[in-house]
């Protein structure tokens, strides 16, 4: 069934491509149809045909936020990153693809004089993976700078929402509750201080590479902040810095942070958010939830 894809989609189109190719942890089983489409007409193109012949669709941008099980993906992964990573400045507005990544987004803005996004500063993601993660830190949210978005749905048709129709939340958007896939953002920044942005931008790769294990593999911080409380801090009051399962670890730097030390699979890692669940409930009575959107499916006996 997926071969007939073959041919009909444009862009760059593998079978069987292994996702730890594509995601920053460097884990993942294959996707059965792996699609990088050149624009956003090939894009819309390959959610039809998709649709037409009932074959499920996972969208996905640099692979930043995702834990995909060693069983791999069923149906085709349409892959943004790389692609649709145009931006352009229009006065104190930015309009770009969701494909270009938070680093040369910010980058842009920086060069233009306007400030607003210094907050994205060291998060490895796609404009696309941070408008439905709602990503940020504390300095602030995607939903701080998002006026307008241009999404398709999964039938390939074309809508234009508002940042407030969004539903922006904690590491949340509609985007995902709605199936929708984002294409393009326009984002409102205001005047700023080329060197002031410079310096904060900086300052802010300083701290991650103090608190953070940036070098090695990982999806950054794998748990929610349960309110008013931090992850890591109640993961490292249980006592769990350092622990490891296969080449998964909680991470010895941040205990927010799960690496991949080796060659870990998602089995590893997710029996370790397992047991970091079932540990910190013990201590604190909360059970943590994933901010890591875990997804695939499980390696069968004997594969
Ligand atoms: C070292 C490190 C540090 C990090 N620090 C932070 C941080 O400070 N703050 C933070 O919020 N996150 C952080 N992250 C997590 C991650 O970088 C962000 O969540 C990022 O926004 C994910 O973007 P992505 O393009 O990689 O998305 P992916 O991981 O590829 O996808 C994430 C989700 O977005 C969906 N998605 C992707 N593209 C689209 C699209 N075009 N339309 C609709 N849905 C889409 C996917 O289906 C998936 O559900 C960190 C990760 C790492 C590895």
């Amino acid at each position: 069934m997926l071969d007939k894809l073959n041919g009909r989609l444009g862009g760059t189109l593998s079978f069987g491509e292994p996702m730890s190719r594509h995601t920053s942890f460097r884990i993942g089983g294959p996707a059965d149809a792996f699609f990088i489409p050149r624009d956003a007409h090939e894009l819309k193109r390959a959610l039809q045909m998709a649709q037409e012949m009932g074959i499920s669709v996972t969208v996905i941008g640099n692979g930043s936020n995702l834990l995909v099980r060693d069983g791999g993906i069923r149906g085709l992964v349409i892959k943004l990153s790389g692609t649709l990573d145009y931006v352009h400045v229009l006065g104190n507005i930015l309009r770009a693809g969701a494909g270009v990544l938070l680093s040369t987004l910010v980058h842009v803005a920086v060069e233009a004089g306007l400030t607003g996004l210094e907050f994205t500063t060291g998060i490895p993601g796609t404009l696309g993976g941070a408008l439905s993660m709602n990503a940020g830190t504390f300095d602030g949210e995607m939903k701080d700078v998002t006026s307008q978005v241009r999404v398709l749905t999964m039938m390939g048709e074309e809508i234009e929402l508002k940042g407030e129709e969004l539903d922006f939340g904690y590491r949340h958007s509609a985007l995902k509750d709605k199936n929708l896939v984002a294409v393009e953002a326009t984002l409102a920044l205001a005047p700023g201080d080329k060197e002031a942005s410079l310096a904060r931008i900086a300052e802010l790769h300083r701290l991650r590479r103090e608190r953070q294990p940036i070098a090695l593999p990982s999806a950054g911080s794998v748990f929610k902040r349960p309110p008013g409380r931090f992850a890591g801090q109640m993961i490292e009051q249980a006592g769990l810095k350092g622990y490891r399962i296969g080449d998964a670890e909680v991470s010895a730097l941040h205990a927010g942070f799960i690496v991949n030390v080796g060659n870990a699979a998602a089995r590893d890692v997710l029996d370790l958010i397992f047991h970091v669940q079932s540990k910190v409930c013990e201590q604190s009575g909360i059970w943590l939830e994933p901010e890591v959107r875990i997804i695939g499916e499980d390696k069968r006996e004997g594969e």
